[in-house]
């Protein structure tokens, strides 16, 4: 499915893409909600969690999370990973991704 995601990905859009793997890439939210927030987007398109699969290489999203957060220094401090699923969870674009966010305390619950 050819969302905003699929054309970062492909380069038709411009990203600040800060990693980059074979399965994943990852670019800092263009809105960001804390100092450090970054969006890991698998290259194989999966709507949302909701829809993911064993065939879905999630292991690899999760690892390249928490590689972004190594990058971006905030291991030591913390971090939060977010995935929204669907209108009630927030998701806004239709492509799997893991929000990166450190760099300030979280707040919990989120509102
Ligand atoms: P979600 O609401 O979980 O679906 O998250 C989608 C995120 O994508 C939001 O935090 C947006 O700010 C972000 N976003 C949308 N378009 C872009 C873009 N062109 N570049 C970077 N981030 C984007």
């Amino acid at each position: 499915m050819d969302t905003i995601f699929a054309k970062i990905i492909s380069r038709e859009v411009p990203a600040d893409i800060m990693y980059e793997t074979d399965q994943v890439v990852a670019f800092r939210d263009i809105n960001p909600q804390a100092p450090v927030h970054v969006l890991v987007v698998p290259k194989k398109w999966v709507k949302g969690i909701e829809s993911a699969t064993s065939e879905d290489d999630l292991q690899s999203l999760l690892l390249a999370a928490a590689e972004v957060a190594r990058i971006e220094g905030v291991e030591r401090s913390g971090y939060r990973l977010v995935i929204n699923s669907g209108q009630h969870g927030g998701q806004t674009v239709d492509h799997l991704h893991v929000h990166v966010l450190g760099g300030r305390p979280m707040a919990w619950p989120p509102g």
